[in-house]
């Protein structure tokens, strides 16, 4: 067996605080030492540890869990959470999706629609998309001047270290595709009369747009990335190593929180159900 296989993948894939990032340096099609053909039963085996885990933490109302997605388009951000957060029994995990600010949310602060999703105790909140869009998207399409996004990584961190040092577990997870890739996945989506919904032609504008991207990704990743709220590089171009990769970490993290059905409230000793 590969010896990257003794490193865990959540050593291997995290961000070093303070590191600068070069995502072009970062294989997309990586696959650490897994392989395909034992990737099923390998994920079935994440997922159950996941189910287990959130029924834990769901039962006993202690941790918060914030688990964040980002991506250029087409990286797979929903289809991790229909092919990963699926562990999840829906009650204790909320998935939010973060769409163009509505004008009630452009009225306030950035992080004020944000700061209304974070998980309470014992749920699980996913973001699909996130506040980073406000250093992303907003940055590369220049809606806000470059004085005003460039302090938001210094929000963003403190942001951060409020919910982390109130008690909330954050993971931050960067799926990286390259060109190539969105090219193919966007071609399906025109081509499946199923997946057309998910295709925009605003979607080519953007593409365009990579090199821009890459570069806001890198900045926020780069910046971004503290101990209590890492980010991690999942290389996706491979959907099974993404779902493997994303299951493992989240798990493991889970695993670290040691949840546990807690003892009942009242005194049951003696009682029988007549
Ligand atoms: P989708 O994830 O494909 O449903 O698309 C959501 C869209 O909302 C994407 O084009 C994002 O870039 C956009 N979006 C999300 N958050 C923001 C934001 N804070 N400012 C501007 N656009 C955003
Ligand atoms: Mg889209």
């Amino acid at each position: 067996m590969s010896s990257t296989r003794s490193r865990s993948l959540r050593d291997l894939l995290r961000v070093r605080p303070g590191s600068k990032v070069r995502l072009g340096s970062i294989d997309p099609a990586a696959t650490h030492g897994r392989e395909k053909a034992a990737s099923g039963a390998e994920l079935q085996a994440g997922l159950d540890r996941l189910t287990d885990l959130q029924d834990r933490v769901w039962a006993e109302q202690k941790h918060k869990v914030l688990i964040v997605l980002q991506g250029i388009d087409a990286a797979g951000k929903d289809g991790s959470v229909k092919h990963v957060m699926t562990a999840f029994n829906p009650m204790g995990c909320v998935v939010t999706s973060f769409k163009v600010p509505t004008p009630i949310e452009l009225g306030h602060d950035y992080l004020w629609r944000v700061h209304q999703r974070v998980p309470g105790k014992g749920e699980i909140a996913i973001f699909n998309r996130s506040h980073y869009e406000d250093v992303l998207v907003v940055r590369v399409h220049d809606i806000v001047p470059k004085a005003v996004w460039s302090r938001r990584y210094d929000h963003i961190n403190a942001f951060e270290e409020l919910l982390t040092s109130s008690g909330t577990t954050v993971l931050k997870f960067f799926l990286w595709i390259d060109r190539d890739e969105q090219r193919a996945r966007f071609q399906d989506r025109l081509d499946d009369p199923d997946k057309r919904w998910k295709f925009r032609l605003g979607d080519l504008e953007e593409r365009k747009l990579w090199d821009d991207y890459v570069a806001a990704f890198e900045d926020a990743l780069g910046r971004c990335s503290t101990a209590a709220a890492p980010w991690y590089v999942i290389p996706s171009n491979k959907k099974w190593f993404r779902n493997l990769a994303i299951a493992d970490i989240v798990g493991d993290t889970l695993a670290d929180l040691d949840p546990r059905y807690p003892p009942s409230e009242e005194d049951l000793t003696g009682v029988v159900v007549e």
